[in-house]
């Protein structure tokens, strides 16, 4: 067991390469509702159904990929979980999403979405999330 000196995580390997500011999905979790955590288990339920999905724990996010980021766990609040979806155009014909914001100088397009109970994720969503993991397949 090996201790990174300056973020105190511990790895098998010595000299571990890690970022330091990365946090852990426990980090994320802790203290969160027991709804909010069924959420969040719901949804990368849905979401690995449709793709090889990575999920990611970051410093300030948890990063959804496949071969690149499709997304992240933009909040998990005190009964709901807030998702971002990439897309590289903005869907403005739709009802799932209360936010859409394309990213400065990008052709990023994030689509926000709210789930606050499990039946949120419907055709709709799915539509989206499916197209989400499509484009960030590379095959
Ligand atoms: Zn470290």
């Amino acid at each position: 067991m090996w201790t990174c000196p300056q973020c105190r995580k511990t790895f098998v390997r010595d000299n571990q390469s890690h970022s330091c500011n990365d946090k852990t999905l426990s980090d994320y979790l802790q203290g969160k509702s027991e709804l909010t955590i069924s959420l969040y288990d719901h949804f990368i339920r849905e979401l690995s159904a449709l793709g090889d999905i990575q999920v990611r724990p970051t410093k300030s996010a948890i990063a959804l990929s496949v071969d690149v980021r499709l997304g992240h766990i933009h909040r998990l609040g005190k009964n709901f979980v807030d998702v971002v979806f990439y897309f590289d155009k903005p869907y403005e014909d739709n009802l799932c999403f209360y936010k859409i914001a394309n990213v400065p100088g990008s052709t990023q397009n994030n689509h926000y979405f709210r789930m606050m109970n499990e039946e949120d994720i419907n055709e709709e969503v799915l539509k989206y999330m499916k197209m989400a993991v499509k484009a960030a397949t590379r095959k």
